[in-house]
């Protein structure tokens, strides 16, 4: 039986490393010191490729696998992929959606009690013993708060759910209302911004949403509200943001995800109302492995001829 050469893009989970060797001649690229020679060698014989929502897989890439069917990309986030590239080329791409929403969801729900309690400020208050001098100052509840929803997606939708139980009113921005949904529509982000106490982002990344979160959203948030960006760096202005926590526009920010990862504006380390994660929306073990189980399946469809099961449509 032919053996089907797939090309790494970066390193995946262990477990998923393994069935990928055990289905496939695996070619580690970020294991090659010189990566276009690499590429020319073993680039005609490529059929797939197995990649992250970080690494991606550019044009050069593709344009140096002639016979690339499919991109199998671990994550739903698919910015780092050249989709026009890929689709002028024929290739399919795939992502790992709905797995994951539960875990992004719950990081996000996290940040919004740890941002309104004070939760990492506290630890940090107990640790350089200022609590021996005096209580904390008391932190805001966040029933009854409005929370605006910047993409009211799979994992917006799930967001909205989880902050029910807390009491939130929720809002959503997209490009089009959702009618079937009990929350307020804004075909406005400034105005859900103006109307919010938290905003979080989670819209996808593209040239559309690239820095949509700008300075007159920000402001419009305004010196008591909290930025939460759980989606992608380049949707919110970063420079922008560095300047409006700086100058007390903006009441505070729980960032995820970064415009450079892992580079991180060190001004922002020394800012007290600022969360920062090491971007690990959906890092739990459950749910790299279910994302990891996707990306073999689809794999595993798209050569035994069956449709693949979760292929990024356009738009
Ligand atoms: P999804 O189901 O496609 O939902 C995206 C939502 O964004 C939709 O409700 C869409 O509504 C809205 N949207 C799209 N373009 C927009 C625009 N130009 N302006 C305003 N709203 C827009 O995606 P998902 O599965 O929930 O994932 C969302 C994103 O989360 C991913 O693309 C990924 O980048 C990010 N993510 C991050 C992590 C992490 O580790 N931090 C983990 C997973 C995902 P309309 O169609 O009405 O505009």
């Amino acid at each position: 039986m032919e053996v089907i050469e797939l090309l790494l893009v970066t390193p995946l989970m262990p477990s998923v490393m393994n069935e990928l060797e055990h289905s496939y001649r695996v070619h580690r690229l970020y294991e090659a010191d010189d990566r276009p020679r690499f590429l020319d060698e073993v680039g005609n014989n490529i059929r797939a490729i197995a990649t992250d929502g970080h690494a991606g897989a550019s044009a050069q890439i593709m344009d140096a696998l002639p016979n690339l069917e499919i991109i199998s990309c671990l994550g739903v986030g698919v910015d780092a992929i050249d989709l026009p590239h890929a689709a002028a080329q024929n290739v399919i791409v795939t992502n790992t959606p709905d797995v994951l929403n539960d875990d992004v969801a719950n990081l996000a729900v996290g940040l919004l009690l740890a941002a309104s309690r004070g939760i990492v400020a506290g630890d940090r208050f107990v640790r350089d013993r200022e609590w021996l001098e005096g209580n904390m100052p008391l932190m805001r509840s966040i029933r009854s708060k409005p929370v605006g929803i910047l993409g009211l997606g799979r994992i917006g939708k799930d967001i909205a759910h989880k902050l029910e139980i807390f009491g939130c009113d929720i809002l959503y921005h997209g490009r089009k209302e959702q009618p079937e949904q009990p929350y307020r529509y804004y075909a406005d982000l400034v105005a859900m911004a103006k109307d919010s106490d938290y905003l979080i982002v989670i819209c996808p990344a593209n040239d559309e949403t690239r820095n949509i979160v700008d300075r007159q959203v920000m402001d419009a948030l305004g010196p008591e509200g909290t930025l939460i960006n759980i989606a992608r760096g380049s949707v919110v202005d970063e420079a922008e943001l560095v300047a409006a926590l700086r100058d007390g526009r903006l009441g505070g920010a729980a960032l995820d995800v970064f415009a450079d990862e892992p580079r991180v504006p060190e001004v922002l380390f020394t800012m007290d109302n600022v969360i920062l994660q090491p971007h690990i929306g959906s890092a739990t073990v459950e749910t790299r492995q279910a994302m990891g189980d996707l990306v073999i399946r689809n794999l595993a469809l798209h050569f035994s001829g069956q449709p693949v099961a979760t292929p990024v449509v356009a738009g």
